[in-house]
């Protein structure tokens, strides 16, 4: 566990990925605060969980319609902040928060309302069950940078609407939209206690993590994941873990050459590659894999590469030099090991610090860093196959199963083929674009996560369930109550008979033989 010394080192620079430039400076929570905070949340929560969930739907909506109204200056906050094109911003970022807030607005009254459940079992009959959907209490949430308002947003409305108190911290790149997002959600009328922002790096999602919350929901790379699901097992927290991804991208040999190009390139380089949904391995049939490639060179010759902040730009910097040396190093070690760079493959120093060409890689290997390890930067590295089941493997042979896709103009090829890849979704001709249905469970197998976030399973991610049973017949003693002898075993015998018995005639004795059971008196 960190303690109050190391958590207080070093301050939080929020900083203009594409110039450099400062945006502001935070002291860094420190551990006692992060205990504070959470005892607060603690007391505001039982208030806000009594409140109807139809209150808690109508903040939500004043919410989304603040958001809104403001929807220009948050994409351009997210992107002086992340180097992103306001356009994605726009799109990827308040455009998801605002449907995940109409989807939870029409969906969870009917999500968590109590729930009867009827028994089969004829000695049950006489109770009638419920299930009970209480929230945790208070849930963390931590956060990364590549997404930093659509992430936590999304996860955090599903959290309030089903009456938790939330913490969140967020990346330590990403500050400023988080503290953005907690404006908006107080002006909607969320108490302060009930949402609260700590600013913070590991350290500070460490003390979190060990403090007294109920639940947490980690969004961030594999390498942290597993130190968070360490500490979690220590004390039993349950956890959702929403990890990295090395998705695959399958081009079939009858799948529309021009499409599934454009949708490579796009969905490479999408935030720069830095999405965990975004195409990292695309595997092509050889009988279009020379056309596929020289379309995707071609297309990505034509990208605009610069501050996101132009409306011109279609491609803005990664979000640090750390990043911008992982893809070096990945593209090093395939250019080393063969592979040959169509396009890209470089710095591009002459447009700001961390921006790096998008990059088309053609002869890559399983052998490669970059078909194994995320890459989370522009490159899309491209294989041929000859046979569905060899795409298959190749598709599977991944630590990962966050996401894939499947190119086809054959809709139910397509759709048997994404029944056999190990991930959390598929998608059939198109890829990442999932993370923006509201509907739409997200999260992975393998390395790439536990539990879902998004749609009615991310809603159930953020409540306890509670069964309720209650006995219709309250003034009668149980008949399996205690006054065991012979007499009761054959009864019984006859009741499991009547049940389960594979002959009608054999149900009907086991009915007559357990009749008696009804008068029976027991001993205590
Ligand atoms: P990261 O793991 O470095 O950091 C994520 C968050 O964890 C940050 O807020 C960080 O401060 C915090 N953190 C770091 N060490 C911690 C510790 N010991 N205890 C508690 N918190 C700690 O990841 P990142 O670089 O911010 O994000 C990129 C990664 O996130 C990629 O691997 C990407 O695939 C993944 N990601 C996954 C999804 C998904 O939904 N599956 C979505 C977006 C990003």
């Amino acid at each position: 566990m960190a303690t109050e010394t190391q958590i207080a080192m070093h301050k939080i620079a929020s900083v203009n990925p594409a110039t450099g430039e400062l945006l502001r400076e935070f002291e860094p929570v420190t551990e006692a605060a992060v205990n504070a905070a959470v005892g607060r949340a603690h007391a505001a929560q039982p208030a806000w969980s009594e409140l109807e969930v139809q209150a808690r739907i109508s903040i939500l909506n004043q919410f989304r319609r603040l958001l809104h109204d403001k929807k220009s200056e948050i994409a351009r906050l997210i992107t002086s902040e992340t180097g992103k094109p306001q356009v994605e911003a726009l799109l990827t970022e308040v455009l998801v928060v605002l449907d995940a807030a109409r989807f939870y607005a029409e969906n969870s009254y009917s999500v968590l309302r109590d729930q009867a459940v009827p028994h089969a079992n004829l000695a049950m009959k006489t109770k009638s069950g419920q299930l009970i959907r209480e929230p945790y209490g208070v849930i963390g949430i931590i956060s990364p940078w590549n997404y930093p308002f659509s992430i936590p947003a999304t996860e955090t409305l599903a959290a309030l609407v089903a009456g938790n108190a939330v913490i969140l911290k967020p990346s330590e790149f990403t500050s400023l939209i988080a503290l953005e997002l907690a404006a908006l959600l107080w002006k909607a009328g969320v108490p302060k206690d009930v949402f609260q922002v700590f600013v913070g790096d590991g350290n500070t999602g460490s003390a979190l993590v060990n403090s007294s919350i109920d639940k947490l929901v980690f969004t961030g790379s594999v390498a942290t994941g597993r130190r968070i699901a360490e500490a979690a097992a220590a004390r039993l927290l349950p956890v959702v873990l929403e990890l990295g991804g090395k998705d695959p991208m399958l081009v079939l040999d009858d799948a529309d050459i021009d499409v599934a190009s454009s949708g490579a390139v796009w969905g490479a380089f999408v935030n720069a590659g830095q999405a965990c949904l975004s195409v990292e391995r695309c595997y092509v049939h050889r009988r279009l894999y020379q056309t596929f490639t020289e379309a995707c060179a071609r297309k990505t010759a034509k990208l605009r590469i610069g501050n996101g902040m132009d409306p011109e730009s279609d491609l803005g910097p990664l979000i640090h030099e750390r990043q911008l040396q992982n893809v070096e190093m990945q593209v090093e070690d395939a250019r080393l090991r063969g592979a040959q760079v169509l396009i890209g493959g470089l710095r591009r120093t002459d447009l700001g610090p961390n921006f790096y060409a998008p990059t088309v890689l053609a002869d890559v290997t399983h052998q490669m860093r970059i078909m194994r390890e995320e890459t989370f930067g522009p490159v899309l590295p491209i294989m041929p196959f000859d046979t569905e089941d060899e795409a298959i493997r190749l598709a599977n042979d991944s630590d990962y199963g966050l996401g894939a896709s499947v190119w086809t103009k054959d809709r139910a090829r397509g759709e048997a083929l994404a029944r056999r890849i190990h991930a959390g979704t598929v998608m059939i001709n198109d890829a990442v674009s999932c993370f923006g249905i509201s509907e739409a469970p997200h999260g992975g197998v393998k390395a790439s996560g536990i539990g879902r976030t998004h749609g009615t399973f991310g809603l159930e991610e953020m409540v306890r369930i509670k069964y309720l049973d209650s006995d219709r017949l309250q003034g009668m003693k149980k008949v399996w109550w205690y006054g065991y002898g012979e007499g009761f075993k054959r009864q019984m015998e006859g009741f499991v008979d009547l049940m389960f018995a594979r002959s009608w005639g054999q149900r009907l004795r086991g009915a007559l033989r357990s009749a008696g059971v009804l008068s029976r008196k027991g001993k205590i």
